[in-house]
């Protein structure tokens, strides 16, 4: 079997990398070695095992800080038969993978702090908080400050959170031994493991309260509200989803506290319909402006613009107003305004109007219809919309 590679060296990342800087590395790779790129190259499905491997233990405090101190040896494996990690021997298979670090793929919007935290066993977390906002065309263009009343757990003001009366009001646990951890032993696929768990009992804390806060009878938390300043930044999309981190419900006794997820509602504006960075909207002019040109206002997020029609202008003709759409959300340019002109014909005439138009009808540009031409409305809508 070859020599194990550094994790760190296999994500390529510094040895005090933050956890941002891993994740971003191991994404990086994922998406370089993935299966679905690389169809068939076994090479590159190691590398991806390999960074699996490595991003499992980096992404996790305990398990980077063991192996930090002990290198692979602390992870078990082959040499060490057994130990922690639950991937030991056989390295990860496709399908962990997939189950444990799915999330990171997910990520349809890479930059800016989308998807969850690894799942798994983790100390004594609040839960996360999921609300949505709602924002409008102009707040979507320029970006926007949130300023949102969350109601939630906080840590209770009397014991600040850690549920004890006070600071003699603890002794050891005696089922991990102030350790924080059990370990148990499973049978699995891979042959006998030991799994390390966060002790049931005292729920990673290595201590149990004997005497109990009297205002939250020990819980640490209760029933409260923050005022959160979310920063929106322009570009954002219906659905896409902004982690603010620690926002979330506080955690018993003084646990971390989860997170707030915040998702984008975009309010409709029947004027200009979202189509990615650009936007759409439909021109209604009149039958005599088609036919001698003009000028006619046009919809934009701030206001309206003006436009000239040319002489002669057809049903179904696309215009652009160029920079005038949604800035891009990773900062690639400003979409425009797509202009589809649609012509008005009055459903109603007057006795002088349709005296008018009959004798217009019997002129020479408009005794007969153009044949088809070779670009249909419907083709042009086509190939507008699909590339
Ligand atoms: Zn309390
Ligand atoms: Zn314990």
């Amino acid at each position: 079997m070859a020599e194990k590679r550094d994790y760190y060296e296999v994500l390529g990342v510094e040895r005090n990398a933050d956890a941002d800087t891993i994740k971003k590395a191991y994404r990086k790779a994922a998406i370089k070695y993935h299966p679905d790129k690389n169809p068939g190259d076994k090479e590159a499905e190691d590398k991806f095992k390999e960074a699996a491997e490595a991003y499992d233990v980096l992404s996790n405090e305990d398990k980077r800080a063991r192996y930090d101190r002990f290198g692979h040896a602390g992870m078990g494996g082959a040499a060490g038969g057994g130990g922690f990690g639950g991937f030991s021997g056989g390295g990860f298979s496709m399908e962990d993978i997939f189950e444990q670090f799915g999330d990171i793929f997910g990520g349809a919007f890479g930059g800016f702090g989308g998807g969850s935290r690894s799942r798994g066993p983790r100390v004594n977390r609040g839960s996360d908080i999921r609300i949505t906002v709602r924002l409008t065309l102009q707040e979507i263009a320029e970006g926007v400050t949130k300023k949102l009343k969350i109601n939630k757990t906080v840590a209770c003001d009397k014991c600040g959170g850690s549920g004890a009366k006070d600071a003699s009001s603890y002794s050891t646990c005696s089922q991990c031994n102030g350790s924080g951890y059990v370990i148990t032993v499973q049978n699995s696929f891979f042959g006998r493991m030991q799994t390390q768990s966060v002790c049931p009992t005292c729920g990673g804390a290595g201590r149990v309260i004997t005497a109990k806060c009297d205002k939250c009878g020990g819980e640490g938390t209760e029933r409260g509200s923050e005022i959160v300043e979310v920063k929106i930044p322009a570009g954002v999309a219906e659905g896409m989803a902004l982690t603010v981190r620690g926002k979330g419900n506080a955690a018993r006794n003084g646990g971390q506290n989860g997170d707030l997820q915040v998702v984008i509602e975009e309010e409709h504006n029947p004027q200009l319909v979202r189509n990615g960075d650009d936007l759409v909207h439909q021109l209604n002019i009149t039958v005599t402006t088609a036919i001698l040109g003009g000028e006619v206002e046009v919809p934009t997020i701030d206001g309206r613009a003006r436009i000239k029609i040319a002489p002669g202008t057809h049903a179904g003709k696309i215009l652009r107003l160029r920079g005038k759409g949604l800035p891009n959300v990773n900062g690639y340019g400003r979409g425009d305004i797509t202009v589809i002109v649609d012509i008005t014909i009055p459903d109603e005439l007057t006795k002088e109007e349709r005296k008018l138009v009959e004798q217009l009808a019997e002129q020479p540009h408009f005794k007969r219809a153009a044949e088809p031409e070779n670009q249909s409305i419907l083709e042009r809508m086509k190939s507008f919309f699909h590339g």
